[in-house]
């Protein structure tokens, strides 16, 4: 069965071309939320295989979302995406718990080598 994968950024050109490169892979996106706030209902919801949360958006931030996702479900795998790249962003993503971080813009290969080594993680 494919991992199913949820998608939050507030810009839906990104939510889109993430989608598009995991077509004809394992992944399969099952939501695309553009807020935090929507992200952490959705959540509960859907329980996906892994979340990629961007940083920057209106509202709940992705750190904050992230925070308040992980809180209720320690083992949640989620994979920050940002062009943010100052070490206390860093920090602070990794201290929360996010699995990874991927700078935008990446690349299709960098997206997949990280869902992989993400979701191959016990
Ligand atoms: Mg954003």
């Amino acid at each position: 069965m494919g991992k199913r994968i949820m998608i939050v950024d507030d810009s839906r050109a990104v939510a889109f071309q993430v989608s598009g490169m995991l077509e004809d892979t394992e992944y399969e996106v099952v939501a695309c939320c553009q807020s935090g706030e929507d992200a952490i209902a959705e959540y509960e919801v859907i329980q996906p295989d892994l979340v990629t949360m961007d940083i920057i958006m209106p509202g709940m931030d992705g750190l904050e979302t992230a925070h308040a996702i992980l809180e209720e479900h320690p083992d949640a795998k989620i994979v920050m995406m940002s062009s943010l790249a100052y070490e206390d962003t860093l920090k602070e993503a990794s201290e929360i718990g996010a699995k990874a971080f991927i700078y935008k813009p990446f690349d299709r290969k960098e997206l997949l080598s990280t869902l992989d080594r993400v979701l191959s993680e016990n």
